[in-house]
């Protein structure tokens, strides 16, 4: 959701001339967009914060802005704390920035703004392909709703995005064909809680709205994230096997594989339920990729409570996951629990965890090797490699991507098969898959891919 709120950022900046640069020192505003999700998250935002001072003591006429989460949460205290910094907008406040920094400019004042609104304010006079960018994007996010009404007791996403509201589905649809039209040809739609999408406004339902960008033409690939487990329709399962740029992979966040701990999660779903909906999902479409998010140490969770997240992890064996220790966040109840678990039991518990789902991730990476997997190309990969071939030993420059089911693939060219026909950012290659490792897999393309008419067939298949 930050990325996304960046991109606007720099999208809604751009006519007042403002372009993105790397260097801290040679810009003229600074925006530090935040995230509340986590304590760990929070310091480093204030740390960071710190380390700016200096930068401005030396230019005075730099702007620094805080927005996201902790400038909702915090408001005023940031500027009473840091006095270098002049902007403080919250998560609603993204819209009217140009205005805010313009008023900076003009008046060299300092600014907080966290009004909060029921209604989602569009952005579609700025279009992505305005956007003088160097390297176009060929993936991107576009958020279908804001905020959250579930109230999860360890959560502030409801305090600080606010009450869950919804966008049109014709501005969604409008926004993905611009994004198309720049080339763009991967979209994850983003929402807290996506399967509860238009339920409120009555607008279309979420797999309707997937059914409308699937027939976006130039679109290639749609994912979306994230999804609670106890809105998770039937008709969605269906949308798996249905809709054709759908990719096969789902982020279903279980949080616990203790029902009493759920239940003080106000997670409102049970461990049954969740391994019912996943046993769907993969009946439904047997090569789905399942990821997930698990806190440990949630105050009163027992050895025991934790046995049984460790056991619901060898049931799903999950292709990854993404786990956290709890942490205390400001105002929600959670924080007022007893029976809270000490810090290095939190550190073995995350430890155990994470020792046991990379068995499982490895396994399933694993079990790709000699497989081939359409890849879309996002560009060079950071490393390069080296490789014996026939005569001698070359550096190849690799290629990085991801397989429909999420995961990253490295990979060189192979001269060979496809001669002339130079891979670059947006192309779809099919890749060989020659080695797995934890968090990717490794290998060498083998031919082209020929968009719509393979595509089909992969999925009648
Ligand atoms: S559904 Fe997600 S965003 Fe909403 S309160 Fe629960 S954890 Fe937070």
């Amino acid at each position: 959701m930050n990325v996304y709120d960046s991109e606007q950022i720099e999208k809604l900046l751009a006519p007042s001339g403002y372009k993105i640069n790397s260097s801290f020192e040679a810009a003229d505003l600074i925006i530090v967009n935040t995230c509340a999700i986590r304590e760990k998250a929070e310091q480093k935002v204030f740390s960071f914060l710190g380390r700016l001072a200096d930068l401005k003591r030396k230019r005075p006429n730099l702007i620094i802005g805080v927005g996201g989460c902790v400038a909702q949460q915090e408001g005023k205290k940031i500027p009473e704390r840091m006095p270098h910094v002049d902007l403080v907008f919250g998560t609603h406040a993204i819209n009217r920035l140009p205005y805010l920094i313009e008023k900076i400019e003009a008046e060299r004042c300092k600014l907080v703004d966290i009004e909060m609104s029921e209604v989602i304010e569009e952005l579609e006079s700025v279009i992505e392909s305005s956007l003088d960018r160097s390297d176009p994007k060929v993936t991107s996010f576009v958020t279908i709703m804001r905020g959250c009404d579930n109230f999860c007791t360890y959560c502030v996403v409801p305090y600080v995005r606010g009450r869950e509201t919804s966008r049109f589905p014709e501005s969604i649809v409008n926004e993905v064909k611009c994004l198309v039209k720049s080339g763009v040809q991967e979209v994850t739609l983003l929402g807290q809680n996506v399967n509860s999408y238009g339920k409120k406004e009555k607008l279309n339902s979420f797999p309707q709205l997937l059914a409308r960008v699937n027939e976006i033409d130039g679109l290639f690939r749609i994912r979306f994230t994230t999804s609670h487990p106890k809105d998770l329709s039937d008709d969605l399962v269906s949308a798996f096997k249905n809709m054709d740029k759908l990719c096969n992979h789902i982020h279903l966040p279980v949080q616990s594989g203790s029902n009493k701990i759920l239940k003080k999660m106000n997670r409102k779903y049970s461990r049954e339920l969740y391994l019912e909906k996943i046993d769907k999902l993969r009946n439904n479409c047997p090569d789905i990729a399942v990821t997930s998010d698990i806190i440990v140490g949630f105050p009163g969770e027992t050895k025991a409570d934790f046995e049984e997240t460790l056991d619901l992890i060898k049931e799903v064996e999950f292709d990854g996951i993404f786990a956290f220790k709890y942490s205390d966040r400001p105002n929600v109840p959670a924080a007022r629990f007893t029976n809270k678990i000490a810090e290095q039991e939190k550190k073995d518990r995350l430890q155990a965890l994470l020792n046991l789902q990379e068995c499982f991730t490895t396994k399933k990476n694993r079990a790709l090797i000699g497989t081939n997997e359409l890849v879309l190309v996002e560009g060079l990969s950071k490393k390069k490699v080296d490789r014996d071939d026939a005569q001698s030993k070359c550096r190849y420059v690799q290629w990085t991507g991801r397989t429909e089911t999420n995961k990253v693939v490295n990979f060189i060219q192979d001269e060979g098969v496809i001669p002339g026909d130079r891979i670059s950012k947006g192309k779809i290659v099919n890749v060989k898959i020659e080695k797995a490792y934890s968090h990717s897999l490794s290998g060498k393309s083998v031919q082209r891919f020929e968009r719509r008419t393979k595509l089909c067939c992969l999925k009648l298949a």
